[in-house]
């Protein structure tokens, strides 16, 4: 992406606007440029509306795609098109095809990452996958892991430790790998390991992911009342031509 892409705001927050989100994070990933790349939902606008660092970090991203429904139809009512790039069918994509760059997965519970790992082997048999690590370390093994990824050096480093504790998590290390491109992917491990179940297609299809989810993981609900102050707060207004 040698030209900056076109970016439209959310909340003071940017989202860009590409055809192929996949293309452009391949482009980077061989490239050697380093980048963020957050996925953002209507949950993150609204942690960022509360939490000037979260707003900050996201603002300086180098890429920010649109990852919810939430996101999807506010870039609709503010009549941008259709933008809509879950992380976990984003990164999948690249996955899937990845050869000559490397890959290190980090995050979820115990066992998790591994299972993902060997998801990812068996689908792409190429991949060249150079470290897999939980999330739940201490301090003293984290200094390990900061030192295993500073000599690696991997191109692409997939961050699983919720939002937002992963986007801080990449701000803070990133500079250890400046050419890599640093993902947070919140629970797509547990996807890919078969822990957690992700929402039938048709489900998908009709933008109802949220509600699977909290069928999932009721305990959510709270998390997810972030859904309708978004909806008054965000999409009401740009219904009316506001927003930005
Ligand atoms: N996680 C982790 N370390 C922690 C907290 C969470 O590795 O200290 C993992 C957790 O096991 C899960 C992921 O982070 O795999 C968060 O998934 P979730 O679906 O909650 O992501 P979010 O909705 O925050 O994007």
């Amino acid at each position: 992406m040698s030209v900056a892409p076109p970016v439209l705001t959310i909340q003071g927050l940017p989202i860009h606007l590409l055809p192929d989100y996949a293309q452009a994070l391949r482009e980077r990933l061989s490239g050697g440029l380093g980048t963020h790349v957050v996925t953002l939902n209507a949950e993150m606008v609204m942690q960022a509306g509360s939490n000037p660092a979260l707003k900050t970090l996201i603002q300086g991203a180098e890429l920010v795609v649109p990852d919810g429904v939430g996101v999807t139809l506010y870039l609709r009512l503010r009549r941008c098109g259709t933008y809509h790039a879950p992380g976990i069918d984003l990164v999948s994509q690249v996955l899937a095809h990845l050869q000559a760059e490397t890959v290190f997965f980090l995050g979820g519970a115990p066992g998790v990452a591994a299972r993902a790992v060997q998801y990812w082997q068996h689908r792409n048999p190429h991949l060249s996958i150079v470290g897999v690590q939980h999330g739940y370390f201490t301090p003293e093994e984290e200094g390990e892991i900061l030192a295993q990824l500073q000599h690696l050096q991997p191109r692409l480093i997939l961050v699983a430790l919720g939002v937002p504790r992963q986007e801080f998590w990449i701000q803070r290390h990133r500079h250890l790998c400046p050419q890599s491109v640093w993902v947070g992917v919140g629970g797509s491990f547990d996807i890919w390991a078969g822990v957690k179940v992700r929402a039938p297609l048709w489900m998908r299809r009709l933008y109802l992911e949220w509600a699977f989810r909290l069928y999932q993981e009721p305990w959510r609900w709270r998390r997810m009342l972030a859904l309708p102050r978004f909806a008054v707060q965000v999409l009401v207004p740009a219904l009316w031509g506001g927003g930005g």
